[in-house]
């Protein structure tokens, strides 16, 4: 798992490790401008300007506190005060539990091409891997497209997908599939949804309405509001989440494509600026390539020693 999530990270952490080494030999001391050198590393890796001061000045303290500006020092301090951000009340250690109802609800929001349809069939991987029974539905009715790749999906992890003709109201295969799934006695419904839709319609209430749909469909529904987020569009996505968060009420975040970038940091950025929860990280285009978030598997592969 650490190791996935290693080579997923290699570019960032390529990016912060080599710049605090370079900026921090053995013994040095901490000056202004390597403070402001460092912060330009974090701000390199899409740390985000707030989390990035703040971070620094976990930094200095700990240098005025032990004296220690060497590179294994901050780069132990900065380990620890990441972690410290992304680790969320309850941990994150497994798929998040139905807490009881069944079927377990979610649903999945964020623009095109972002990784969400990619992104509800590994999640539905790993739900079969314990041995759940999930039902896809293929609420992105606008591009015609996915609702084969979700069919596809279905097939390759043995789950069962509804699905309506392309252009059809995305809220009422949303009530179908809820339904479906219920009479099914499926233990998860995962719903993917349109990130782009024809002009004049407008997508959060478009997506609201879906909301509303599977509310009514089942008290507590959806018992999660899943955004999925392009981690190589680094603070762009800040933005996103904002919109998306105050349309829904987001749950968690499922950042995509981490392997693609040096800007891993963007992670802390969401956590911290926004408060919202890392629930999933996407390393990878394979099934096998979404894992459950682990703040301190994450800092490990971001910052741990080789
Ligand atoms: P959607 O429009 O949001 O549903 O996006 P798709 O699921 O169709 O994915 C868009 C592209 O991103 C596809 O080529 C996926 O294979 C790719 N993708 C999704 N997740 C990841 C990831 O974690 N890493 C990489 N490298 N590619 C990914």
């Amino acid at each position: 798992m650490l190791g996935q999530l290693g080579v997923g990270l290699a570019k960032t952490r390529d990016g912060l490790l080599g710049a605090i080494r370079r900026l921090l030999p053995a013994n040095r001391k901490m000056t202004p401008e390597l403070c402001e050198d460092l912060e330009t590393a974090l701000l390199a890796a899409d740390l985000g300007a707030a989390s990035a001061a703040s971070l620094m000045e976990s930094v200095r303290e700990s240098v005025r506190q032990s004296g220690e500006a060497d590179a294994a020092s901050v780069r132990k301090v900065l380990k620890a005060s990441i972690a410290e951000r992304l680790r969320r009340p309850g941990g994150s250690e497994a798929v998040p539990p139905s807490q009881g109802a069944s079927p377990h609800v979610v649903l999945l929001v964020g623009i095109n091409g972002v990784g969400k349809t990619t992104t509800v069939g590994k999640l539905a991987a790993l739900y079969r891997r314990e041995g759940k029974r999930v039902v896809l539905v293929a609420g992105d009715t606008f591009r015609a497209a996915a609702g084969e790749q979700l069919a596809l999906w279905g097939q390759r992890v043995g789950a069962d997908v509804i699905k309506h003709k392309a252009g059809a109201d995305p809220a009422a295969v949303a009530f179908d599939g809820l339904a479906a799934a219920r009479a099914r006695k499926a233990d998860v419904v995962l719903v993917d949804t349109a990130g782009r839709l024809h002009t004049r319609s407008n997508l959060m209430d478009e997506l609201r309405k879906t909301k509303r749909v599977l509310e009514k469909g089942m008290p507590g529904a959806p018992h999660e509001v899943l955004l999925v987020l392009d981690a190589t569009v680094g603070q762009n996505g800040l933005a996103q989440a904002r919109l998306f968060h105050d349309a829904l009420g987001v749950t968690g975040v499922v950042l995509t494509k981490l392997d693609g970038t040096a800007k891993g940091g963007i992670v802390v950025a969401i956590a911290g600026d926004l408060g919202l929860p890392i629930s999933y990280v996407g390393v990878g285009e394979g099934v096998e390539d979404l894992q459950v978030f682990d703040p301190d598997a994450f800092v490990e592969a971001m910052l741990g020693e080789e």
